[in-house]
């Protein structure tokens, strides 16, 4: 069953003044994973560090000449697939390549490169170079599953900016395939699983058509894709696309892709009005023909990255579990929606 449970908690104290004060926090209940987060409304409309305007590249933004993925180094410092995948080595389309990950997470990893910029600030990324990376990304997929069958645990994942985990500027997506599956492909997978036992529905479906009745956290559609802000979210103004009916990286069709591509941009370009720089995006599936997960990217801000901007992970998230953000998702998909106009 899809619940949006949410219960207030007041914390009383006085200021310095002697005037009583009540705080509001909320907590809610993740609907798909039953997971508690915060929302900590006193802290709505702080002045965090380095958000005041948006953050100066950073120092090194030009610094192509030791970039393993600039096209001057690309040939000689990156890794080639197996031949068995590709006789060149790297998969290669528009200017999107991908080839291995040096430093690889699992059996199956891979790199895809948007384009030949080294340094891409957020929202300012032509739809057509995220729409071919995305693409690449799937061949390599399609190439995997030919492969080694059995790996079905698949994800696309970004990190951009060194805040958000990205050891290199130069943009680019993670391509991740292994038989092991991770928490949260083993959480999903059978939890859509139930889902459709209990009600004889697809999960995110069903939670984008109550999300709908709604009303108040959908943000708009791009192509076939769904966006809204997440009801509890575990970042800061965290976004979903949910691809309703598609339960494999396989049945998206090239305009689907362009879809996705456009809706990664506008929750860029909002991310960049809110003066952030740095943001995570991942987009799961279990290519497995019983599993009943549909597609669903989710994409959060994270910390600027910028000098001495506090980690968004606090000991409150870390150490208890629960993420704390500062604005509620009904903001935030009302703050969302210009960039989907
Ligand atoms: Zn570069």
């Amino acid at each position: 069953m899809i619940r949006f449970e949410r219960q207030t908690v007041q914390a009383h104290f006085r200021l310095p003044t002697g005037e009583a004060v009540v705080a509001r926090v909320e907590i809610r209940v993740n609907p798909v994973t039953g997971r508690t987060s915060r929302i900590a409304y006193s802290r709505t409309g702080e002045r965090e560090a380095a958000t005041e305007s948006f953050p100066d590249p950073p120092p090194f933004a030009g610094d192509t000449a030791r970039c393993p993925f600039c096209a001057i180094n690309l040939s000689t410092r990156t890794p080639r697939l197996l031949t068995s995948y590709d006789a060149t080595g790297r998969l290669v389309r528009g200017e999107s390549v991908l080839f291995p990950n040096l430093f690889p997470y699992g059996a199956h990893s891979a790199v895809s490169l948007f384009d030949d910029r080294h340094f891409v600030p957020i929202g300012t990324a032509s739809a057509a170079s995220y729409t071919n990376c995305f693409r690449n990304c799937a061949e390599f997929l399609r190439r995997v599953r030919a492969e080694d069958p059995e790996a079905v645990y698949m994800a696309i994942t970004q990190n951009h900016l060194p805040s958000a985990g990205g050891s290199l500027l130069h943009p680019h997506l993670q391509i991740q395939a292994d038989r092991v599956a991770a928490n949260h492909q083993r959480f999903l997978q059978a939890r859509a699983a139930r889902h459709l036992t209990e009600t004889g529905r697809l999960l995110f479906s069903d939670y984008l058509e109550n999300e709908k009745r709604i009303g108040e956290r959908t943000i708009g559609a791009t192509g076939p894709w769904q966006w809204l802000a997440a009801f509890a979210p575990e970042g800061f103004f965290e976004v979903w696309g949910i691809l309703p009916g598609a339960t494999s990286l396989f049945q998206v069709t090239a305009a689907a892709w362009e879809g996705l591509a456009q809706g990664v941009l506008n929750t860029q370009r909002f991310y960049r009005g809110l003066n952030r720089n740095g943001y995570n995006l991942g987009l799961l599936s279990i290519e497995d023909t019983t599993s009943r997960l549909e597609l669903r990217v989710v994409i959060l801000a994270r910390s600027n990255y910028a000098p001495w901007v506090r980690n968004d992970h606090t000991g409150f998230e870390v150490m208890l579990g629960d993420m704390a953000t500062f604005t509620s998702p009904e903001e935030t998909a009302e703050a969302a929606r210009r960039f989907w106009r």
